[in-house]
């Protein structure tokens, strides 16, 4: 049995598969990118908001001393391979709903683990925002236009790389010596990075994904409000062409991807509370953040079935972590270096 010989197959073409498939062709390799393109899956659907806190605690996101430093350069070195824009540094403004939580933020901003990322309280004006209890400005906030991103690398990919859109049928795999088998391709190895579809790969299903979907509105505002991130207990972040994106609500283990009209609503009101200026709403969409226990990623090789990988788990931090995973990924697989061995699967019993 002959086939088309080819370096890997990367399944799927969200952020994880785009990016990875950018960092092996970059290496020289062979690649064959199979994608469904589905406009409700996480990566077409996110805001793509990179913000180096988690409010709950008011702590530094996981590996966020890792993240942050790599964040900024790595999107600006893409951007300038793939003569696109798709990065934008913003301004992040924490807006509190009450007097307890600004006086917690207030003293977790004098830590010395904190300074670098959170100033101090701020009682200036802010145009537009209802900050009555202050607002805490935030550090390295940025946001990566995933749509615009991904149609930038799969610009740059498809005159170095095949890209089919095709569902990739797993019962179809076949291994014949040391090469995997797939329609007309032989290949050393299957990358598989199907986000949330995950859950119907026979290698990968029993690691521990919980699905959780989530909304995003596109709004319209009657007045300018000046460009930045803002968060309270959702957020606003601009979408680069006049609008506002806000998000996001968490649906715990729902698979659904329809957007239901009370969850708008629901969103609406809470943004109205901290908004003066009127909105309408353009677009709504949902989308189902391949969420992991721990919130740890999973990469690697599958410990019994070689040359099967995974490159999944992203949650709800796909753009922050990209900077670091994808080129980690890349190494592992042409030069064999170590994985971390937080996101490592071999952490697990498969
Ligand atoms: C509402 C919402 C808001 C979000 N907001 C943010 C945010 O602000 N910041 C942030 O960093 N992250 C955010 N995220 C999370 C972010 O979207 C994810 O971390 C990231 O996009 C996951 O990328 P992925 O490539 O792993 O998965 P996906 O984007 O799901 O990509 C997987 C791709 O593989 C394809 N695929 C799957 N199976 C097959 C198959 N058998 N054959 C062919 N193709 C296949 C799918 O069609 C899809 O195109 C948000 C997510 C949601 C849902």
């Amino acid at each position: 049995m002959s086939g088309q010989k080819t370096d890997y197959i990367i399944v799927g073409g969200g952020l994880a598969g785009i990016s990875l498939a950018l960092e092996l062709a970059l290496r020289g390799k062979n690649l064959v990118l199979l994608d469904k393109p589905e406009s409700s899956s996480s990566s077409r659907v996110a805001a793509g908001i990179i913000h180096p806190i988690v409010p709950k605690g008011v702590r530094l996101t996981w590996m966020g001393e890792t993240l942050f430093p790599l964040i900024a350069d790595y999107y600006r070195e893409w951007e300038a391979k793939l003569n696109a824009s798709f990065f934008q540094p913003l301004n992040g403004f924490q807006i509190h709903p009450n007097e307890e939580t600004s006086d917690f933020w207030q003293l977790r901003s004098q830590t010395a683990e904190m300074q670098p990322w959170i100033d101090a309280l701020n009682h200036d004006t802010l145009p537009g925002i209802v900050a009555k209890n202050a607002f805490t400005p935030i550090s390295q906030c940025a946001r990566l236009n995933t749509n615009a991103f991904l149609a930038a690398a799969e610009e740059w990919l498809k005159t170095r790389i095949v890209i089919e859109q095709a569902e990739f049928q797993h019962a179809s795999l076949r291994k014949v010596g040391n090469h995997w088998h797939y329609e007309a391709y032989a290949a050393d190895g299957i990358i598989f990075c199907e986000g949330i579809k995950v859950l119907e790969n026979p290698w990968f299903n029993k690691l521990h994904f919980h699905p959780t979907a989530g909304d995003i509105l596109t709004l319209k505002f009657d007045k300018e409000l000046p460009t930045a991130l803002y968060k309270n207990r959702n957020w606003l972040v601009p979408d680069g062409k006049g609008n506002w994106l806000a998000g996001s609500t968490f649906h715990k283990g729902s698979l659904d991807t329809s957007p239901l009209p009370e969850d708008a609503e629901k969103l609406m009101e809470q943004i109205r509370f901290w908004t003066k200026i009127p909105f309408r709403l353009s677009k709504h969409r949902r989308g189902v953040r391949p969420t992991v226990e721990g919130r740890r990623p999973y990469l690697g090789e599958h410990p019994t079935d070689r040359g099967i990988f995974i490159y999944n788990g992203l949650g709800s931090k796909g753009s922050s972590l990209i900077p670091w995973l994808s080129p980690m990924m890349a190494d592992f697989l042409c030069n064999g270096t170590k994985i971390n061995t937080e996101v490592d699967i071999s952490r697990f019993d498969l």
